[in-house]
């Protein structure tokens, strides 16, 4: 049984919209997600890459241009009870300049398409707060509660991944929707500023949040050479740490230039699942990694929407 994935991130639209590439060409095809058993993908609206000399809400648009490209139907209306048979894709952003400092943005994102997450900052400092990047210190700023409260308002989930210390414990304090770190690994395992430290990731745990195993191999090793056996082991100690009903994968593709070998694209997937098979995870525990966790967030984020 090739159980149903659910991919936290990929950068599908922008490698399209953006950089030009053929629909054919991209890491994440219909293909290769119908190959690999992938129910649900999550395609980002990055808009980040200039900071504040870029064009991001324009980014984002030229993006939603794109969704047909890609060739798989976009849920953005309720989500199913049970995850799709055939492969769908869900939308999230990542950077939050493309709401230009303004609610009245978000609300236009949320009647065109649906937003399920949203990742408050990418690499540069915006409007709501600072990035993992630029150290530690300095918080959200007054805009970004008012758009974490927005937020909890339509149901889209706070995404650290990319936000810095000061603002994943705002998110935690002010945010009624658990935070999600859709695309981010273990500090303790690769010391970069854009894995999880063990108390956030244990802070996403007792909130119910949700934690995606990114696949860029600088972050499963300090050298970047990785393999299927690095992200067992991201798995294996935030299992350790009682992520189980918290845990799956964002792996970042479209995004990333180096990744574990034998884990090229979405088709791989099942050689993902066989390898945390053989390290004894039982079929339940596979279920919920593979996307369980993730729709069953994604779930009470739409539940607790109130509009
Ligand atoms: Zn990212």
């Amino acid at each position: 049984m090739i159980p149903r994935i659910c991919d936290a991130h990929c950068d599908t639209l922008f490698a399209i919209a953006i950089e030009g590439k053929a629909p054919e060409a991209c890491t994440v095809t219909r293909e290769r997600m119908a190959r690999g058993g992938v129910s649900v993908q999550t395609f980002a609206l990055f808009c980040g890459r200039k900071g504040p000399q870029g064009t991001p809400y324009r980014d984002a648009l030229d993006m939603l241009a794109a969704v047909p490209q890609v060739g798989v139907p976009m849920i953005t209306g309720a989500l199913p009870d049970e995850r799709p048979e055939t492969p769908s894709g869900i939308l999230s952003c990542e950077g939050g300049e493309m709401l230009e400092g303004s609610l009245a943005r978000l609300d236009e994102f949320q009647q065109k398409v649906r937003l399920r997450m949203l990742a408050l900052t990418w690499n540069f400092e915006n409007e709501i707060g600072h990035p993992a990047k630029e150290g530690p210190k300095g918080g959200l700023k007054p805009f970004g509660f008012e758009l974490l409260r927005a937020m909890d308002d339509y149901g889209i989930l706070p995404d650290v991944s990319h936000l810095n210390e000061a603002g994943f414990w705002d998110v935690c304090e002010r945010a009624a929707l658990p935070p999600i770190a859709s695309h981010s690994d273990c500090r303790w395992l690769c010391d970069v500023p854009r894995n999880l430290r063990k108390e956030q990731a244990r802070a996403i745990i007792d909130r119910k949040g949700f934690i995606g195993v990114n696949f860029y191999g600088f972050f499963l090793k300090e050298d970047g050479v990785s393999a299927l056996d690095d992200v067992v082991r991201h798995v294996d100690e935030l299992c350790e740490l009682g992520a189980e009903d918290v845990l799956g994968f964002g792996s970042d593709f479209d995004g990333i230039e180096t990744w574990p070998e034998g884990l090229a694209h979405p088709g791989d997937f099942p050689a993902l699942m066989d390898a945390l098979a053989r390290r004894g995870y039982g079929e339940a525990l596979l279920d919920k990694l593979a996307g369980g966790n993730l729709w069953r967030v994604l779930k009470a984020a739409e539940a607790a929407a109130r509009h």
